[in-house]
């Protein structure tokens, strides 16, 4: 199975915010960055005050890759990973895994909104195409 990633002060918004359906963003309070991946420290103002926020959970295929060699031995291949430039959070791309479209299909430019599978107390983003 996949390693989860581990839960910190900085980053538990954006790997739970699938629990309620919502993909979470870190800004600066200060200056108004957006910060991914999260941190506690505005690396644009050094200002501490950091706040996540939902996003729409839509966006644009910067770039992705099509995946053949099966790392686990239950994982499906093939499948795409998708580093999408994220709405209403300038500057932050967010990669996951292509869920719901032939892996041959994606394009960049291409219109994606997010997804969650849940594992344990994570909830992995996942792009899939917008109709
Ligand atoms: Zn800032």
């Amino acid at each position: 199975m996949r390693p989860l990633p581990e839960l910190t002060a900085e980053n538990t918004a954006f790997w739970t915010g699938g629990a309620n359906g919502k993909l979470m963003i870190a800004f600066c309070k200060d200056c108004a960055s957006a910060i991914h991946p999260p941190q506690l420290i505005c690396p644009q103002c050094w200002c501490e005050e950091i706040e996540s926020k939902p996003v729409s959970g839509t966006g644009t295929v910067y770039s992705y890759t099509v995946n053949h060699q099966p790392w686990a031995p239950d994982m499906k291949v093939p499948f795409a990973l998708a580093v999408v430039d994220v709405d209403g959070a300038p500057g932050v791309r967010v990669s996951a895994e292509v869920v719901n479209a032939d892996p041959d299909s994606i394009t960049i430019g291409q219109q994606m909104r997010v997804s969650f599978m849940n594992v344990d107390d994570v909830w992995f983003p996942q792009w899939e195409p917008v109709l």
